[in-house]
């Protein structure tokens, strides 16, 4: 056991420590050698340090590089120092963070993240709070607890007679919606479709003039960080008019709502700590390893009702009981490497890691703009959205970044225009990484132009 694990951390710290000297994306034939693993399962056992060396040797050069400086795609993140080794040993331990009898370690980590958590973000103390998979079971898991609250007050028991007919909710949701909130609609029986939605501005915030009349039965769903441009919806407004509404107002928050913890950004969340839920997401800012999500209820009562396993189970414990706040029942002690990787940078060190990222998106988008690209968006926060010129130019841009291998960079939709996005979400990027990136971006595109121009 101590040679394989041993042998493990040197293979790991190699993968880290050359992280930034390869390329983001791997080639075709790296992702073709993975065959090699598949075939039929062999009839018969393989020593544990062989199976260690056909991952290594196979499945590491098959990885995209995104835990480096440079993996700009969709907003990822990496994994700090500190939280990858946490989670190796957290590994090693195998907790089952389900019940507190089960592993006392893994519901004491929760406790305390909880509560560094609510007070970085400035949000309730008294919140309640379940450690789920990521932003969509987080957006779950809260909108089940605002189902639970909002039947509650019409006298329906939702957990135990189900949706047929029970009064109706009323769902409010801005144009520029993340998928993923959807759907956790759908899977909570409150329909995709059957949203009322608000229009968005120009930069995608929701337009609190537009929206619609608010009561009791209403949950309005808001984003603390649209995931093309990073904008804020204006959480003040909609968090005044839904009180005196009686209405629940649910933020998806998954990465900005890490703003919150600088005093440069926390003017964009201003209001936000008004609202009844938050959807975070830890994988990607906070750059802790896959998965990783909180669903942070203020009335915890209500996420309790909705995610505890049933009335047989609720068994009077002393404290908080981590399964009767989830979807789940078993599950890995996920606030192990959260609160790693808070202890690690301290207030001030993931202060300095937003900030920085933040002054790393308008470097990104300074430097193409004076190479004469166009920046769609305000850039608010750590989002960047450039286009090269036309769709088709501006895809062939993108596709060429991609296989060029210095950096990565996803494309998208933004308003009809096609876009390259830049995320700026990674710990580990650094200055130079940007130069770097921007100087493969600024080629690539040229040729692209080039090319376009020249008479076929
Ligand atoms: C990423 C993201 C989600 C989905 O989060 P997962 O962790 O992928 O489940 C939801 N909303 C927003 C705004 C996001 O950026």
């Amino acid at each position: 056991m101590k040679k394989l694990l041993a042998a493990t951390a040197d293979r790991a710290a190699r993968y880290v420590t050359a992280i930034g000297d390869r390329r983001v994306a791997p080639l075709p034939d790296d992702t073709a050698r993975l065959e090699a693993l598949g075939g039929p399962l062999p009839s018969g056992p393989c020593d544990p340090e062989e199976v260690l060396a056909l991952l290594d040797d196979i499945g590491s050069p098959a990885t995209v590089a995104t835990t480096g400086g440079r993996y700009f795609g969709f907003v990822i993140g990496g994994t700090l120092p500190a939280a990858l080794a946490a989670n190796w040993l957290a590994g090693a331990w195998d907790q089952n963070a389900a019940m507190q009898v089960m592993s006392p370690v893994a519901a004491k980590f929760e406790e305390i993240v909880l509560a560094w958590t609510v007070d970085l973000l400035g949000l309730p103390s008294t919140s309640g709070a379940g450690f789920v998979t990521g932003t969509t079971m987080a957006n779950f898991s809260a909108l089940a607890a605002a189902r639970t609250a909002i039947l509650k007050r019409s006298g329906w028991n939702v957990e135990e007679d189900g949706l047929f007919e029970a009064p109706p909710i009323r769902v409010v949701v801005g144009e520029e919606v993340h998928i993923s909130l959807l759907k956790a609609l759908s899977m909570l029986g409150l329909g995709r479709s059957r949203v009322i939605t608000v229009p968005a501005d120009g930069q995608g915030r929701m337009r609190a003039d537009a929206l619609p009349e608010l009561n009791e039965q209403t949950v309005v769903c808001i984003q603390a960080g649209n995931v093309n441009t990073g904008a804020f919806d204006p959480a003040k407004e909609i968090c005044s008019r839904a009180r005196d509404a009686g209405a629940w107002v649910h933020v998806d928050g998954a990465f900005g709502l890490w703003g919150a913890v600088s005093p440069l950004y926390a003017p964009l969340l201003e209001g936000v700590n008004a609202a009844d839920s938050w959807a975070i997401d830890c994988h990607k800012w906070l750059n802790v390893p896959y998965d990783s999500g909180i669903a942070v209820v203020r009335e915890s009562e209500h996420l309790r009702n909705a995610m505890a396993l049933s009335a047989a189970y609720l068994i009077p414990s002393k404290g908080r009981e981590p399964w009767h706040y989830t979807p789940d029942a078993s599950r890995r002690a996920r606030g192990i490497e959260l609160w790693a990787a808070m202890r690690s940078l301290g207030r001030s060190g993931l202060r300095e890691m937003i900030e920085r990222n933040c002054r790393q998106a308008r470097l990104f988008a300074d430097r193409l703009r004076a190479a004469g690209f166009a920046v769609l968006n305000d850039i608010v926060l750590n989002q960047v959205l450039v286009s090269f010129g036309s769709p088709e130019e501006t895809r062939r841009v993108i596709a060429g970044i991609q296989s060029e291998g210095t950096c990565w960079c996803g494309g998208t939709q933004w308003h009809g225009h096609t876009a390259m996005r830049v995320s700026v979400s990674g710990w580990a990027t650094t200055d130079e990484d940007v130069e770097r990136s921007v100087a493969a971006i600024v080629k690539i595109a040229q040729a692209v132009k080039a090319d376009q121009q020249s008479p076929k």
